[in-house]
């Protein structure tokens, strides 16, 4: 039976509960034996303000993974040179660990599908899995009229839709206010041993 792998990619800037618990919402619904956090060496469309470096990303990912024996964190994009176009570390996944991939985003990231760096080839190499986010739409029908082949690629779950950001942790931490109960306790000890996000 081939293996069912969720692939999550972000910034991870810092891993959060709402990245936690729509990739725990997608293993469980979708059957997933794993889901592999990749964290991006730089977001192709957002420009590169970012507070913490790749490896302190990588290892507040892999601290708030760590307890749920099907999380995986991945450093195969911080190890390769350049912007981190998902389709390429799909195609070099399906090299190293084939399976079946399911592809995880929230609907902030669905809706600018369109615009991602060999979008068609992406929607070959894995399902797509749209998991609802406060504040964002994924408009099915019109990713649909923009991507045909997505009208048997595309999976819509229900999440517990938790209005968190890293966004707002660091703009929190920046402030002088708690992110406990935002994050796992070992990330927020490791943001302030490093002095990550201070303003
Ligand atoms: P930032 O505020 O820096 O953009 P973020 O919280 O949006 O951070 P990212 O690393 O940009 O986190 O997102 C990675 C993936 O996680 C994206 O697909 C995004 O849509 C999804 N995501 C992040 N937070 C949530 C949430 N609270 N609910 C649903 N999806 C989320
Ligand atoms: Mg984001």
């Amino acid at each position: 039976m081939s293996r069912r792998i969720g692939l999550f990619g972000g910034s991870f800037d810092p891993i959060h509960y709402g990245h936690l618990a729509i990739a725990e919402e997608a293993r469980v619904t979708l059957k997933l034996d794993r889901v592999l956090f990749v964290p991006a060496a730089r977001q192709p469309l957002k420009g590169g303000l970012h507070g913490a470096l790749p490896p302190q990303r990588l290892a507040m990912a892999q601290a708030a993974c760590a307890p749920n024996l099907a999380f995986e964190v991945s450093p195969i994009e911080l190890e390769r040179p350049g912007p981190s176009y998902s389709v390429v570390t799909l195609e070099a996944l399906h090299r190293s660990d084939p399976g079946e991939y399911f592809f995880v985003l929230g609907a902030d990231a669905a809706s600018d599908l369109g615009r991602w760096y060999a979008a068609e080839r992406l929607i070959e190499l894995a399902r797509i899995v749209v998991v609802e986010r406060p504040g964002a739409a994924a408009d099915r029908e019109q990713l649909i009229r923009t991507f045909p082949r997505l009208a048997d690629r595309l999976l819509a779950i229900e999440g517990p839709r938790l209005d968190i950001s890293s966004t707002l942790l660091r703009q929190r931490v920046a402030a002088g206010k708690s992110i406990r109960y935002l994050t796992p306790d070992p990330v927020v000890e490791y943001i302030f041993e490093h002095g990550l996000y201070q303003s």
